[in-house]
């Protein structure tokens, strides 16, 4: 039994600064036929920047570059979408980068789910893991294997005493995501932001949209969860993996990884597609 594709049933509309550049940016999720998700940057002649693991890269947030143009911190959005199961939309932005909100993808899966969505003729193709990949970077490593659902295990170790080692595991369909993962925020240390001001990141970043760690405890309490800080691995996890264009079925198991190690896996994932995922 195939299933359709989805686009929105109206557009959706969103704006506010992003993390990374501090500029304000207006955002605009159109329905479209074309099977699946573009950016358009508004602000350069409508130019188009694919969403395509090849041109996809990893600075403290997850980019695409396309002819002379990129957009920056694409993963809370991709995951929204492909987790509310919209396969097709144009993103028109009026800058570089996707407002970060309050840090999570909640206000996005709402304002997702308020647009609805509405079935294109296209059927969907869903990515069937199968054969299992690992990779490793010192004591990080991700692996992908086969499995009848979309499940992930996350684990992250800091040497701070309100995260030290947090692991989770979830099978996620869209509640799931929208109830558990979703509202996980961004976070941040204290003693990192100078460092990543210095570098010209986290320009946008601040006590409303990311919970900020100091030496002991958060600053700006409450968490949404306990270990608010995994989940949210997850979070940029799914929104990485969207990268390869449609719903997967595969457990990954990830643990102390990030935006690099996503990618490299999604890289390797997207060259060899014919090899990995069952035709
Ligand atoms: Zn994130």
């Amino acid at each position: 039994m195939s299933e359709r594709k989805y686009t929105l049933a109206a557009p959706a509309r969103f704006s506010g600064v992003g993390a990374h550049t501090g500029k304000f940016v207006r955002v605009v999720l159109e329905p479209s036929d074309v099977g699946r998700v573009v950016f358009r940057r508004r602000d350069l002649d409508s130019l188009v920047v694919a969403v395509d693991p090849a041109r996809s890269g990893a600075r403290n947030c997850t980019l695409l570059s396309g002819e002379g143009a990129c957009v920056r911190t694409v993963e809370h959005l991709l995951a929204a979408l492909l987790m509310c199961g919209i396969d097709s939309a144009e993103v028109e932005l009026d800058g570089e980068e996707v407002p970060i909100l309050d840090g999570s993808a909640l206000p996005l899966v709402r304002i997702i789910r308020e647009a609805g969505k509405s079935p294109l003729a296209d059927s969907r193709r869903v990515l069937v893991l199968a054969k299992p990949l690992a990779l490793e970077e010192g004591p990080a490593s991700i692996v992908l294997e086969p499995s009848g659902g979309f499940e992930i295990s996350y684990s992250i170790e800091y040497r701070h005493p309100l995260i030290g080692e947090q692991r989770v595991s979830f099978r996620l369909d869209e509640d799931t995501f929208r109830t558990q993962i979703a509202p996980a925020r961004t976070f941040g240390f204290l003693k990192d932001a100078e460092k990543l001001r210095a570098k010209g990141l986290a320009l946008g970043s601040s006590l409303e949209n990311t919970v900020v760690l100091d030496d002991e405890r958060v600053v700006n309490p409450p968490l949404r969860f306990p270990d608010e800080f995994v989940r949210h691995k997850v979070l940029d996890l799914v929104g990485d993996l969207a990268l390869l264009g449609a719903p997967l079925r595969t457990r990954v198991s990830a643990v102390r990884a990030g935006h690099d190690l996503h990618l490299r896996a999604v890289r390797a994932l997207h060259e060899n597609k014919a090899e990995f995922f069952q035709a």
